[in-house]
C-alpha cells in the first residue's frame, strides 16, 4: 500500500446517483480540464485552498488581527483575501469563531481513506460501494491505483468518475479493480471542446474508444452535462450519438439535465461563474428531444432517471 498522502476536497456518503446501491463518493482534488460550468471549483486546483462564506461572518476581525502578510483585509465592510499570501493560514483559519473561513480539502493515507470508507460498509452489503469522483482522479494516479486495489481487497465495489483526460496507461492499470466506470463526453467538436473546457479532445474520444472496446465495455456509462449554449445543442448531442454508436451500439448512454446549483459554490472562491443569470432545469419536453436525437442516432442503451 503507498505511504503517499491524497487530497480529496469532500466524503459525500449515501450517494445514490454516482453507481449501484448507496454509494460513499471521495472527491479528488485537482482536474487539468477548466469546464466553464465546473459544478465542484473547490476541486479544480491540486493544493488546497481557504474558502470564505461570508453568510457566516460576523465581522468580529480575529483573521484580520491574527494575518501578518495582509492576507486578510476588511476593507468597505468586506472581508477580503489574498489567497497567494504567504500567511500561517492554519493559524488565521484557527482563528475564526464561526467556521467562515476553512480549507477546502484534507490531505489522506490510503490506510486514512479505508477507514473512512469503511464507516459505511454495513450499506455496502445491499449493493452499494465507493465512487472515485473530483476534480479528476487519475491527476493522483499511483494513490487512486492504491485505493482501488485497497477498496478490492475489502471486497467493497469500486467505481469512478473521470473526464478520461488522463495517458491511456493509467487507465490500463486501473481498469481491473473497477467495477463502473462513469465517463463525460462533453463536447465533440475539438474547437469548442477546447474553448469551453480548455483542452483538446482527442484523447478523451481516444480513450472513450479504448474503453468501449475493453472487455468492461458493459459496465462503462458515458455521460453528457447538458450546458445551455454550451454542450446542449442537438448537433452536439446528435455527433456523440453517432460517435459512441459507431464503436459500440450497446454503449450505455447519459444526458444529464442542467445542474443550477453550482453558482452558489463560486462566490465562495471569489470566482465568476459562467451565467450571469442562472438557467433553469431543461423541461421534460426538451430533455425528450435530446433523448430522441440520441436514439435516432444509433444510441440503444440510452439511460433515462
Ligand atoms: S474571523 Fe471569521 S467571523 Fe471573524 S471576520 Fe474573519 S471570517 Fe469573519
Amino acid at each position: 500500500m503507498t505511504t503517499s498522502n491524497l487530497q480529496v476536497f469532500d466524503i459525500k456518503r449515501f450517494s445514490t446517483h454516482d453507481g449501484h446501491g448507496i454509494r460513499t463518493t471521495v472527491f479528488f482534488k485537482g482536474c487539468p480540464l477548466r469546464c466553464k460550468w465546473c459544478q465542484n471549483p473547490e476541486g479544480l486546483l491540486p493544493k488546497r485552498q481557504v474558502l470564505y462564506m461570508e453568510n457566516k461572518c460576523i465581522h468580529c476581525l480575529s483573521c484580520v488581527h491574527t494575518c501578518q502578510k495582509h492576507g486578510v483585509r476588511f476593507l468597505k465592510d468586506k472581508i477580503l483575501l489574498d489567497r497567494n499570501a504567504l500567511e500561517d493560514w492554519d493559524k488565521i483559519i484557527d482563528a475564526c469563531p464561526t467556521r467562515a473561513l476553512q480549507f477546502d480539502s484534507s490531505s489522506y493515507s490510503v490506510s486514512e481513506l479505508i477507514q473512512e470508507i469503511k464507516k459505511d460498509e454495513s450499506f455496502f452489503r445491499y449493493g452499494g460501494g465507493v465512487t472515485i469522483s473530483g476534480g479528476e482522479p487519475f491527476l493522483q494516479p499511483e494513490g487512486l491505483l492504491s485505493l482501488l486495489s485497497a477498496c478490492k481487497e475489502e471486497g467493497i465495489h469500486t467505481a469512478i468518475e473521470t473526464s478520461l483526460y488522463v495517458d491511456q496507461e493509467w487507465i490500463q492499470k486501473a481498469l481491473p479493480t473497477l467495477d463502473q466506470i462513469y465517463a463525460d463526453c462533453k463536447v465533440f467538436d475539438s474547437t469548442k471542446h477546447k474553448e469551453w473546457t480548455g483542452v483538446d479532445n482527442s484523447k478523451i474520444l481516444e480513450n472513450i474508444r479504448y474503453l468501449l472496446t475493453s472487455d468492461k465495455k458493459d459496465q462503462v456509462i458515458i455521460r453528457t452535462p447538458l450546458i445551455p449554449t454550451m454542450t446542449a445543442t442537438q448537433e452536439n448531442i446528435g455527433q456523440i450519438a453517432a460517435f459512441l454508436s459507431s464503436i459500440y451500439p450497446q454503449t450505455h448512454y447519459e444526458i444529464l439535465n442542467y445542474n443550477p446549483l453550482a453558482k452558489s459554490k463560486y462566490a465562495y472562491l471569489d470566482m465568476d461563474y459562467c451565467f450571469e443569470e442562472n438557467p433553469k432545469l431543461y423541461s421534460p419536453e426538451v430533455m425528450e428531444s435530446f433523448y430522441r436525437v440520441a436514439k435516432e442516432n444509433g444510441i440503444q442503451n440510452l439511460i433515462i432517471e
